[in-house]
Protein backbone atom coordinates (compact mmCIF):
# COMPACT_ATOMS: atom_id res chain seq x y z
CA UNK A 1 0.00 0.00 0.00
CA UNK A 2 1.36 3.53 -0.93
CA UNK A 3 0.35 6.73 0.83
CA UNK A 4 0.83 10.01 -0.50
CA UNK A 5 3.54 12.18 0.30
CA UNK A 6 2.65 14.79 3.60
CA UNK A 7 2.40 18.38 1.84
CA UNK A 8 5.80 19.95 2.56
CA UNK A 9 4.14 22.11 5.12
CA UNK A 10 0.96 22.71 6.42
CA UNK A 11 -0.58 26.09 5.80
CA UNK A 12 -3.85 26.99 7.54
CA UNK A 13 -5.89 30.25 5.94
CA UNK A 14 -7.21 31.95 8.99
CA UNK A 15 -6.34 35.53 8.09
CA UNK A 16 -8.38 34.73 4.70
CA UNK A 17 -11.00 33.09 6.25
CA UNK A 18 -11.24 35.72 8.86
CA UNK A 19 -10.80 38.83 6.92
CA UNK A 20 -12.10 37.80 3.34
CA UNK A 21 -12.67 42.09 2.50
CA UNK A 22 -8.97 42.54 3.06
CA UNK A 23 -7.70 39.68 0.60
CA UNK A 24 -7.58 39.33 -3.04
CA UNK A 25 -6.78 35.39 -3.97
CA UNK A 26 -3.38 35.71 -6.00
CA UNK A 27 -1.17 33.19 -7.38
CA UNK A 28 3.00 33.74 -7.72
CA UNK A 29 4.65 34.43 -11.06
CA UNK A 30 6.59 31.77 -12.65
CA UNK A 31 10.33 31.51 -11.45
CA UNK A 32 11.82 29.79 -14.14
CA UNK A 33 14.96 29.09 -13.05
CA UNK A 34 14.79 28.65 -8.80
CA UNK A 35 18.14 28.74 -6.90
CA UNK A 36 18.36 28.55 -3.41
CA UNK A 37 20.36 31.27 -2.44
CA UNK A 38 20.08 31.10 1.60
CA UNK A 39 18.14 29.24 3.87
CA UNK A 40 17.50 29.87 7.46
CA UNK A 41 17.60 25.89 8.49
CA UNK A 42 17.37 26.26 12.29
CA UNK A 43 13.73 28.89 11.85
CA UNK A 44 12.81 25.66 9.54
CA UNK A 45 13.02 23.30 12.43
CA UNK A 46 11.06 25.51 14.72
CA UNK A 47 8.15 25.66 11.90
CA UNK A 48 8.27 22.47 11.82
CA UNK A 49 9.30 22.70 8.43
CA UNK A 50 12.29 20.36 7.13
CA UNK A 51 15.18 21.80 5.76
CA UNK A 52 15.95 19.29 3.25
CA UNK A 53 12.80 19.04 1.91
CA UNK A 54 12.82 22.99 1.61
CA UNK A 55 15.99 22.20 -0.69
CA UNK A 56 14.10 20.42 -2.93
CA UNK A 57 12.39 21.50 -6.42
CA UNK A 58 8.93 21.16 -4.31
CA UNK A 59 10.31 22.98 -1.25
CA UNK A 60 11.49 25.68 -3.64
CA UNK A 61 8.08 25.97 -5.18
CA UNK A 62 6.70 26.61 -1.66
CA UNK A 63 9.64 29.61 -1.02
CA UNK A 64 8.45 30.85 -4.48
CA UNK A 65 5.05 30.40 -4.14
CA UNK A 66 4.75 27.99 -7.35
CA UNK A 67 4.00 25.17 -5.46
CA UNK A 68 0.73 25.53 -3.19
CA UNK A 69 0.13 22.67 -0.95
CA UNK A 70 -2.83 21.18 -0.75
CA UNK A 71 -5.53 22.94 1.39
CA UNK A 72 -3.55 26.61 0.90
CA UNK A 73 -4.77 30.14 -0.02
CA UNK A 74 -2.03 32.39 -0.87
CA UNK A 75 -4.15 36.11 -0.63
CA UNK A 76 -2.54 39.52 -1.27
CA UNK A 77 -3.55 41.49 1.57
CA UNK A 78 -5.34 44.71 0.82
CA UNK A 79 -4.20 47.58 3.58
CA UNK A 80 -4.44 51.47 3.53
CA UNK A 81 -1.76 53.54 4.77
CA UNK A 82 -0.10 57.32 5.39
CA UNK A 83 3.12 57.25 3.09
CA UNK A 84 5.03 60.12 4.05
CA UNK A 85 1.77 62.19 5.30
CA UNK A 86 -0.49 61.57 2.93
CA UNK A 87 -2.84 58.94 3.28
CA UNK A 88 -3.36 55.92 0.20
CA UNK A 89 -5.39 52.84 0.04
CA UNK A 90 -2.47 50.05 -0.71
CA UNK A 91 -1.92 46.62 -0.44
CA UNK A 92 0.69 43.80 -1.27
CA UNK A 93 1.39 44.62 -4.76
CA UNK A 94 4.65 41.99 -5.04
CA UNK A 95 3.81 39.71 -1.82
CA UNK A 96 1.63 36.69 -1.31
CA UNK A 97 0.82 35.54 2.43
CA UNK A 98 0.99 31.58 1.91
CA UNK A 99 -1.09 31.29 5.27
CA UNK A 100 -0.11 30.36 8.75
CA UNK A 101 2.17 27.47 10.57
CA UNK A 102 2.63 26.56 13.77
CA UNK A 103 5.74 26.89 15.19
CA UNK A 104 7.46 24.76 18.06
CA UNK A 105 5.82 26.90 20.56
CA UNK A 106 2.68 26.45 19.58
CA UNK A 107 2.49 30.04 17.62
CA UNK A 108 0.82 31.41 14.44
CA UNK A 109 3.08 32.43 12.60
CA UNK A 110 2.59 33.70 8.33
CA UNK A 111 4.58 32.17 6.03
CA UNK A 112 4.92 35.49 3.68
CA UNK A 113 6.34 35.90 0.12
CA UNK A 114 7.76 39.08 -1.13
CA UNK A 115 8.82 39.63 -5.18
CA UNK A 116 6.62 36.79 -6.06
CA UNK A 117 4.45 38.41 -8.73
CA UNK A 118 2.17 40.92 -9.64
CA UNK A 119 -1.11 41.23 -8.09
CA UNK A 120 -4.48 43.02 -8.10
CA UNK A 121 -2.48 45.70 -5.52
CA UNK A 122 0.27 45.86 -8.00
CA UNK A 123 -0.54 49.40 -9.59
CA UNK A 124 1.99 50.18 -11.96
CA UNK A 125 4.64 48.04 -10.16
CA UNK A 126 6.15 44.54 -11.89
CA UNK A 127 5.62 42.85 -8.52
CA UNK A 128 9.21 41.00 -8.50
CA UNK A 129 12.30 41.84 -6.23
CA UNK A 130 15.76 41.98 -6.86
CA UNK A 131 18.10 39.81 -5.21
CA UNK A 132 20.52 42.51 -3.73
CA UNK A 133 17.35 44.21 -0.80
CA UNK A 134 15.74 40.65 -0.80
CA UNK A 135 19.34 39.45 0.92
CA UNK A 136 19.52 43.19 2.49
CA UNK A 137 16.17 42.48 4.38
CA UNK A 138 16.86 38.87 5.40
CA UNK A 139 20.50 40.15 6.63
CA UNK A 140 19.09 43.15 8.53
CA UNK A 141 16.11 41.55 9.86
CA UNK A 142 18.10 37.83 11.28
CA UNK A 143 20.46 40.54 12.49
CA UNK A 144 17.97 42.75 14.34
CA UNK A 145 16.43 39.09 15.82
CA UNK A 146 20.15 38.20 17.30
CA UNK A 147 19.80 41.58 19.17
CA UNK A 148 16.82 40.79 20.79
CA UNK A 149 14.88 42.96 18.46
CA UNK A 150 10.72 42.09 17.64
CA UNK A 151 11.15 41.48 13.90
CA UNK A 152 9.76 39.21 11.46
CA UNK A 153 12.07 36.91 10.77
CA UNK A 154 13.75 35.88 6.96
CA UNK A 155 13.17 32.28 5.98
CA UNK A 156 15.04 32.15 2.25
CA UNK A 157 15.52 33.65 -0.57
CA UNK A 158 15.82 31.82 -3.59
CA UNK A 159 16.88 33.72 -7.16
CA UNK A 160 14.16 33.30 -9.52
CA UNK A 161 16.07 33.35 -12.30
CA UNK A 162 14.58 36.07 -14.03
CA UNK A 163 15.66 39.28 -15.20
CA UNK A 164 14.60 42.67 -12.76
CA UNK A 165 14.49 45.91 -14.78
CA UNK A 166 15.19 48.60 -12.99
CA UNK A 167 18.00 50.89 -13.87
CA UNK A 168 19.96 47.77 -15.13
CA UNK A 169 19.02 44.77 -15.75
CA UNK A 170 18.67 42.95 -11.98
CA UNK A 171 18.81 39.14 -10.70
CA UNK A 172 15.61 38.53 -9.51
CA UNK A 173 14.39 36.97 -6.45
CA UNK A 174 11.82 36.16 -3.33
CA UNK A 175 12.69 36.71 0.24
CA UNK A 176 10.02 34.07 2.15
CA UNK A 177 9.19 35.89 5.24
CA UNK A 178 7.96 34.88 8.84
CA UNK A 179 5.81 37.40 10.96
CA UNK A 180 3.17 36.76 13.90
CA UNK A 181 1.13 38.32 11.70
CA UNK A 182 1.53 41.12 8.94
CA UNK A 183 -1.31 43.13 10.56
CA UNK A 184 -0.52 46.83 10.07
CA UNK A 185 -2.09 50.11 11.08
CA UNK A 186 -3.16 50.66 7.80
CA UNK A 187 -5.12 47.41 8.22
CA UNK A 188 -6.80 48.76 10.49
CA UNK A 189 -7.26 52.00 8.50
CA UNK A 190 -8.17 50.22 5.34
CA UNK A 191 -11.30 48.68 7.51
CA UNK A 192 -12.46 52.06 8.78
CA UNK A 193 -12.00 53.77 5.23
CA UNK A 194 -14.11 50.54 3.67
CA UNK A 195 -16.63 52.57 6.37
CA UNK A 196 -18.05 49.37 7.98
CA UNK A 197 -18.11 49.25 11.33
CA UNK A 198 -18.37 45.83 11.38
CA UNK A 199 -15.14 45.01 9.21
CA UNK A 200 -13.48 47.17 11.90
CA UNK A 201 -14.34 45.15 15.01
CA UNK A 202 -13.36 41.96 13.28
CA UNK A 203 -10.22 43.30 11.79
CA UNK A 204 -9.65 44.61 15.67
CA UNK A 205 -10.56 41.25 16.86
CA UNK A 206 -8.70 39.38 14.89
CA UNK A 207 -5.56 41.25 16.36
CA UNK A 208 -6.49 41.02 19.69
CA UNK A 209 -6.69 37.25 19.27
CA UNK A 210 -3.56 37.18 17.55
CA UNK A 211 -1.13 39.44 19.59
CA UNK A 212 -3.09 40.46 22.76
CA UNK A 213 -5.19 37.69 23.51
CA UNK A 214 -5.22 38.74 26.97
CA UNK A 215 -6.99 42.18 26.51
CA UNK A 216 -9.94 40.22 25.17
CA UNK A 217 -11.01 39.77 28.96
CA UNK A 218 -10.80 43.54 29.75
CA UNK A 219 -14.55 45.69 30.51
CA UNK A 220 -13.15 47.79 27.11
CA UNK A 221 -11.06 45.28 25.17
CA UNK A 222 -10.46 47.69 22.12
CA UNK A 223 -9.32 50.66 24.25
CA UNK A 224 -7.12 47.62 26.15
CA UNK A 225 -5.89 46.58 22.74
CA UNK A 226 -5.18 50.33 21.40
CA UNK A 227 -3.14 50.72 24.86
CA UNK A 228 -1.14 47.45 24.41
CA UNK A 229 -0.08 48.55 20.63
CA UNK A 230 1.03 51.67 21.98
CA UNK A 231 3.04 49.79 24.29
CA UNK A 232 4.70 47.71 22.20
CA UNK A 233 5.43 50.23 19.57
CA UNK A 234 6.95 52.52 22.09
CA UNK A 235 9.16 49.83 23.34
CA UNK A 236 10.24 48.22 20.03
CA UNK A 237 11.17 52.51 19.00
CA UNK A 238 13.69 52.56 21.50
CA UNK A 239 15.15 49.61 21.02
CA UNK A 240 15.77 50.48 17.72
CA UNK A 241 17.33 54.06 19.06
CA UNK A 242 19.46 52.03 21.39
CA UNK A 243 21.41 50.13 18.69
CA UNK A 244 21.10 52.84 16.48
CA UNK A 245 19.01 51.78 14.06
CA UNK A 246 16.89 53.78 11.06
CA UNK A 247 14.17 51.76 9.84
CA UNK A 248 14.02 54.23 7.25
CA UNK A 249 10.08 54.56 5.75
CA UNK A 250 7.88 54.24 9.42
CA UNK A 251 4.66 54.73 7.25
CA UNK A 252 1.50 53.55 9.25
CA UNK A 253 1.74 50.62 6.45
CA UNK A 254 5.17 49.40 7.36
CA UNK A 255 3.60 49.73 11.31
CA UNK A 256 2.50 46.24 12.79
CA UNK A 257 -0.19 45.76 15.45
CA UNK A 258 2.10 42.84 16.62
CA UNK A 259 5.19 45.48 17.30
CA UNK A 260 7.53 43.65 15.34
CA UNK A 261 9.77 45.26 12.69
CA UNK A 262 8.84 45.50 9.53
CA UNK A 263 9.31 45.90 5.69
CA UNK A 264 13.09 46.63 5.82
CA UNK A 265 13.76 48.97 2.99
CA UNK A 266 15.94 51.72 3.17
CA UNK A 267 16.89 50.85 6.66
CA UNK A 268 20.21 50.86 8.19
CA UNK A 269 22.44 51.10 11.27
CA UNK A 270 24.23 54.34 12.72
CA UNK A 271 28.20 54.59 11.51
CA UNK A 272 28.87 57.66 13.34
CA UNK A 273 26.25 58.86 15.88
CA UNK A 274 24.09 62.01 14.48
CA UNK A 275 20.47 62.16 15.93
CA UNK A 276 19.98 63.96 12.11
CA UNK A 277 20.88 61.33 10.32
CA UNK A 278 18.72 60.08 6.87
CA UNK A 279 19.92 56.94 4.94
CA UNK A 280 16.66 56.95 2.41
CA UNK A 281 16.97 58.53 -0.89
CA UNK A 282 13.54 59.21 -0.75
CA UNK A 283 13.23 61.06 2.53
CA UNK A 284 14.22 64.69 1.56
CA UNK A 285 12.83 66.50 4.50
CA UNK A 286 13.95 63.77 7.11
CA UNK A 287 10.79 62.73 8.22
CA UNK A 288 12.05 59.53 9.38
CA UNK A 289 15.41 60.31 10.56
CA UNK A 290 16.94 58.87 13.43
CA UNK A 291 16.04 60.92 16.03
CA UNK A 292 12.52 61.38 14.67
CA UNK A 293 11.20 57.89 15.10
CA UNK A 294 9.42 58.34 18.62
CA UNK A 295 7.61 61.26 17.29
CA UNK A 296 6.90 59.46 14.17
CA UNK A 297 5.79 56.34 15.70
CA UNK A 298 3.78 58.36 18.02
CA UNK A 299 2.26 59.67 14.78
CA UNK A 300 1.43 56.47 13.48
CA UNK A 301 -0.48 55.66 16.85
CA UNK A 302 -2.62 58.74 16.57
CA UNK A 303 -3.40 57.62 12.70
CA UNK A 304 -4.30 54.13 15.16
CA UNK A 305 -6.60 55.76 17.48
CA UNK A 306 -8.27 57.99 14.92
CA UNK A 307 -9.33 54.95 12.61
CA UNK A 308 -10.66 52.70 15.57
CA UNK A 309 -12.78 55.98 17.00
CA UNK A 310 -15.96 54.17 16.13
CA UNK A 311 -14.99 51.27 18.32
CA UNK A 312 -14.16 53.56 21.29
CA UNK A 313 -17.08 55.34 22.11
CA UNK A 314 -20.26 55.88 20.68
CA UNK A 315 -20.26 59.77 20.56
CA UNK A 316 -17.09 60.85 18.21
CA UNK A 317 -16.22 63.89 20.99
CA UNK A 318 -15.96 61.10 23.72
CA UNK A 319 -14.11 58.57 21.14
CA UNK A 320 -11.32 61.24 20.50
CA UNK A 321 -10.62 61.77 23.75
CA UNK A 322 -10.38 58.37 24.88
CA UNK A 323 -7.79 57.96 21.96
CA UNK A 324 -6.04 61.07 23.21
CA UNK A 325 -5.89 59.90 27.17
CA UNK A 326 -4.67 56.62 25.45
CA UNK A 327 -1.92 58.00 23.33
CA UNK A 328 -0.55 60.23 25.88
CA UNK A 329 1.20 57.12 27.55
CA UNK A 330 3.61 56.39 24.20
CA UNK A 331 5.91 59.66 25.53
CA UNK A 332 6.20 58.23 29.28
CA UNK A 333 6.35 54.88 27.68
CA UNK A 334 9.40 55.35 25.32
CA UNK A 335 11.35 58.09 27.80
CA UNK A 336 10.92 55.04 30.77
CA UNK A 337 11.99 52.46 27.99
CA UNK A 338 14.63 54.54 26.36
CA UNK A 339 16.16 55.78 29.46
CA UNK A 340 16.44 52.21 31.07
CA UNK A 341 17.93 50.81 28.31
CA UNK A 342 20.64 53.65 28.10
CA UNK A 343 21.60 53.00 31.48
CA UNK A 344 21.67 49.26 31.02
CA UNK A 345 23.98 49.87 28.09
CA UNK A 346 26.44 52.50 30.40
CA UNK A 347 26.30 49.53 32.59
CA UNK A 348 24.72 51.46 35.68
CA UNK A 349 21.32 49.85 36.04
CA UNK A 350 22.23 49.74 39.95
CA UNK A 351 22.82 53.16 40.09
CA UNK A 352 20.79 56.46 41.11
CA UNK A 353 18.43 56.67 37.82
CA UNK A 354 18.75 60.89 37.93
CA UNK A 355 22.35 61.05 37.92
CA UNK A 356 23.02 57.66 35.30
CA UNK A 357 20.18 59.90 32.84
CA UNK A 358 22.44 62.44 33.19
CA UNK A 359 25.61 60.60 32.50
CA UNK A 360 23.28 58.99 29.44
CA UNK A 361 22.49 62.62 28.00
CA UNK A 362 25.66 64.56 28.01
CA UNK A 363 27.98 61.66 26.69
CA UNK A 364 25.37 61.34 23.59
CA UNK A 365 26.17 64.96 23.42
CA UNK A 366 30.23 64.20 23.32
CA UNK A 367 29.58 61.36 20.90
CA UNK A 368 27.46 63.39 18.48
CA UNK A 369 30.48 66.11 18.74
CA UNK A 370 33.30 64.08 18.14
CA UNK A 371 31.30 62.05 15.13
CA UNK A 372 32.42 58.83 17.30
CA UNK A 373 31.15 55.50 15.54
CA UNK A 374 28.36 54.40 17.59
CA UNK A 375 28.36 50.58 17.53
CA UNK A 376 32.10 50.58 18.96
CA UNK A 377 31.68 52.95 21.40
CA UNK A 378 29.93 50.76 23.52
CA UNK A 379 32.26 47.85 23.23
CA UNK A 380 34.89 50.25 23.86
CA UNK A 381 33.45 51.53 27.18
CA UNK A 382 33.23 47.95 28.17
CA UNK A 383 36.98 48.02 28.39
CA UNK A 384 37.03 51.80 30.21
CA UNK A 385 35.01 49.85 32.74
CA UNK A 386 37.71 46.87 32.84
CA UNK A 387 40.11 50.04 33.42
CA UNK A 388 42.14 50.36 29.77
CA UNK A 389 40.23 53.84 28.34
CA UNK A 390 42.79 54.08 25.75
CA UNK A 391 39.90 52.43 22.89
CA UNK A 392 37.48 55.05 24.18
CA UNK A 393 39.44 58.31 24.03
CA UNK A 394 41.36 57.40 20.82
CA UNK A 395 37.61 57.81 19.57
CA UNK A 396 36.90 61.71 20.59
CA UNK A 397 38.25 65.23 19.33
CA UNK A 398 37.85 66.82 22.72
CA UNK A 399 39.91 65.15 25.14
CA UNK A 400 39.31 66.84 27.60
CA UNK A 401 35.60 66.79 27.52
CA UNK A 402 35.62 62.39 27.51
CA UNK A 403 38.12 62.17 30.40
CA UNK A 404 35.96 64.37 32.59
CA UNK A 405 32.63 62.61 31.84
CA UNK A 406 34.51 59.00 32.33
CA UNK A 407 35.55 59.97 35.77
CA UNK A 408 32.16 60.99 36.22
CA UNK A 409 31.01 57.85 34.95
CA UNK A 410 33.39 55.63 36.48
CA UNK A 411 31.85 56.74 40.00
CA UNK A 412 28.62 55.05 39.34
CA UNK A 413 31.02 51.74 39.04
CA UNK A 414 29.86 50.30 35.67
CA UNK A 415 29.54 46.45 35.24
CA UNK A 416 31.69 45.98 32.49
CA UNK A 417 30.24 41.86 32.32
CA UNK A 418 26.56 43.49 31.63
CA UNK A 419 27.36 46.04 29.18
CA UNK A 420 29.47 43.33 26.68
CA UNK A 421 25.76 41.50 26.90
CA UNK A 422 23.65 43.95 25.58
CA UNK A 423 26.28 46.07 23.68
CA UNK A 424 26.85 44.41 20.23
CA UNK A 425 30.06 44.15 18.63
CA UNK A 426 28.95 43.11 15.04
CA UNK A 427 25.94 45.03 13.77
CA UNK A 428 24.81 44.76 10.05
CA UNK A 429 27.25 47.45 9.00
CA UNK A 430 26.31 49.23 5.78
CA UNK A 431 29.62 49.08 4.23
CA UNK A 432 29.68 45.11 5.29
CA UNK A 433 25.39 44.88 3.92
CA UNK A 434 27.16 46.80 0.58
CA UNK A 435 29.96 44.22 0.32
CA UNK A 436 28.17 41.02 0.98
CA UNK A 437 25.46 42.19 -1.58
CA UNK A 438 27.71 43.19 -4.09
CA UNK A 439 29.51 39.45 -4.04
CA UNK A 440 26.12 37.38 -3.93
CA UNK A 441 24.78 39.19 -7.27
CA UNK A 442 28.52 38.15 -8.45
CA UNK A 443 27.66 34.39 -7.64
CA UNK A 444 30.04 34.68 -4.48
CA UNK A 445 28.01 34.20 -1.13
CA UNK A 446 31.33 33.76 1.12
CA UNK A 447 31.24 37.10 2.01
CA UNK A 448 26.95 36.95 2.79
CA UNK A 449 28.01 33.48 4.93
CA UNK A 450 30.69 35.52 7.16
CA UNK A 451 28.11 38.54 7.26
CA UNK A 452 25.53 36.24 8.78
CA UNK A 453 27.56 34.54 10.80
CA UNK A 454 28.98 37.86 12.64
CA UNK A 455 25.86 39.28 13.28
CA UNK A 456 23.57 36.28 14.36
CA UNK A 457 25.71 36.27 17.26
CA UNK A 458 26.08 39.85 17.97
CA UNK A 459 28.03 40.31 21.63
CA UNK A 460 30.05 37.50 21.92
CA UNK A 461 33.86 38.08 20.15
CA UNK A 462 35.33 35.46 18.02
CA UNK A 463 38.55 35.58 16.47
CA UNK A 464 38.43 36.16 12.52
CA UNK A 465 35.92 38.16 12.39
CA UNK A 466 37.89 41.30 13.56
CA UNK A 467 36.87 43.48 10.63
CA UNK A 468 32.82 42.80 11.32
CA UNK A 469 33.68 44.97 14.52
CA UNK A 470 35.01 48.01 12.75
CA UNK A 471 34.02 51.19 11.68
CA UNK A 472 33.33 51.69 8.33
CA UNK A 473 36.67 52.58 6.15
CA UNK A 474 36.97 56.51 5.52
CA UNK A 475 36.37 56.40 1.91
CA UNK A 476 32.57 54.62 2.08
CA UNK A 477 31.62 58.18 2.54
CA UNK A 478 28.09 59.04 3.02
CA UNK A 479 25.47 55.90 2.78
CA UNK A 480 22.49 56.34 0.61
CA UNK A 481 19.91 53.66 0.50
CA UNK A 482 17.07 53.19 -2.00
CA UNK A 483 13.06 52.31 -1.35
CA UNK A 484 10.59 49.78 -2.85
CA UNK A 485 13.69 48.38 -5.29
P1 LIG B 1 6.98 49.55 0.74
O1 LIG B 1 7.29 50.99 0.92
O2 LIG B 1 8.13 48.72 0.22
O3 LIG B 1 6.42 48.96 1.97
O4 LIG B 1 5.90 49.43 -0.43
C1 LIG B 1 4.75 50.25 -0.52
C2 LIG B 1 3.72 49.63 -1.44
O5 LIG B 1 4.21 49.51 -2.77
C3 LIG B 1 3.29 48.24 -1.02
O6 LIG B 1 1.91 48.17 -1.20
C4 LIG B 1 4.03 47.34 -1.99
O7 LIG B 1 3.35 46.12 -2.20
C5 LIG B 1 4.08 48.18 -3.24
N1 LIG B 1 5.23 47.84 -4.12
C6 LIG B 1 6.53 48.11 -3.88
N2 LIG B 1 7.31 47.66 -4.91
C7 LIG B 1 6.47 47.07 -5.80
C8 LIG B 1 6.65 46.40 -7.07
N3 LIG B 1 7.87 46.24 -7.62
N4 LIG B 1 5.55 45.94 -7.70
C9 LIG B 1 4.33 46.10 -7.17
N5 LIG B 1 4.10 46.71 -5.99
C10 LIG B 1 5.14 47.19 -5.31
MG1 LIG C 1 5.47 48.01 3.16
Amino acid sequence: MTTAPAPVALLQHRFASALPELTHAARAAEAPQPQLVVLNDALAADLGLDPARLRTPEGLGLLTGTVVPEGATPVAQAYAGHQFGGFARLGDGRALLMGELVDADGRLRDLHLKGSGRTPFARGGDGLAALGPMLREYVVSEAMHALGIPTTRSLAVVATGRGVRREEILPGAVLARIASSHLRVGSVQFARASDDTDLLRRVVDHAIERHHPEVASDPQPHLAFYRAVISAQADLVARWMLVGFVHGVMNTDNMTLSGETIDYGPCAFLDAFDPSTVFSSIDEGGRYAYANQPAAAEWNLARLGEAMLPLLADEQDRAVEIATEALGAFRTEYATAYSTGLRAKLGVLHADPAEADRIGTSVLELLEASHVDHTSFWRHLATAARDDAEPVRGMFLDLAAIDGWLVEWRALSPDAEAMDHLNPLYVARNHLVEEALAAATGGDLAPLGRLLEAVSAPFHERPGLERYAEPAPADFGRYRTFCGT
